[in-house]
């Protein structure tokens, strides 16, 4: 795998105005791409739909509380890294928030370098154990990394090596923008020579596969003179 050099996106859900404005000037000055949800409900959708680095979760949100949000997303099998950050310091709320799949926690007023290098032991970790170990689903697909398998309704595809890490690549940079160049080096390595086209062939083979009209596909996007997309 080649290294990438990708802005690290931040999900900040955060209802005080003041501390988002100085957390996105401090994680905007890091080189962190940041987006911000004021409550509940609006963090939730956001951390859903889109792909995440990490996501800095307030516990006490209008609309749902962190802990809610929290815990529907680990139902929805997201499994981005995520702070939660809460003016309650009690080791009961601590104890709950890990209970309901965060990765770690920050009590409020807390130093920004701490945060800076929690945010940065979650990044690390996220790399090395990579897609996880719970499946992923999309439409009527559900990827097992573990097992390297494809079901769709239930039943086992029979994607290629190459397929199978193309689809992996895939999940692991959802919604982004990924260049057939890019694609080439992270999927089939530096060393091998294919061409852009060998890109091409193995996407229409996948969307042959794992999208219900391949014709017309709606998880691998493309995107003209860009590249593709993923949005499963
Ligand atoms: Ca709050």
């Amino acid at each position: 795998m080649g290294t990438s050099l990708r802005t690290r996106r931040v999900l900040l859900i955060e209802d005080e105005p003041g501390l988002v404005l100085t957390l996105t000037d401090r994680l905007t000055s890091e080189g962190y791409e940041v987006a911000a949800a004021p409550d509940g409900p609006a963090g939730l959708d956001r951390a859903t739909r889109e792909s995440w680095d990490v996501i800095l979760l307030d516990v006490m949100l209008p609309g749902a509380n962190g802990f809610d949000v929290c815990r529907d997303l680990r139902q929805r099998s997201i499994t981005t890294p995520v702070i939660m950050l809460t003016a309650r310091g009690q080791i009961m709320d601590k104890v709950l928030g890990l209970k309901l799949g965060a990765d770690d926690y920050l009590t409020k007023p807390f130093d920004m370098l701490e945060l800076m290098a929690r945010i940065e032991v979650q990044l690390r970790r996220a790399s090395s154990t990579q897609s996880g170990t719970t499946p992923y689903h999309f439409g009527n697909i559900s990827v097992d990394f573990r097992k390297a398998q494809v079901l769709k309704d239930g039943v086992e595809l029979d994607l290629s090596a190459r397929e199978f890490l193309l689809l992996k690549y895939f999940i692991e940079h959802r919604e982004a923008t990924l260049t057939r160049d890019e694609l080439l080096n992270e999927v089939w390595g530096y060393h091998s020579m294919p061409s852009t086209r060998t890109v091409d062939v193995h996407v229409a083979w996948l969307r042959q596969k794992i999208e219900p009209n391949p014709r017309n596909p709606q998880y691998v996007l493309t995107l003209h003179g860009l590249g593709y997309k993923f949005v499963g």
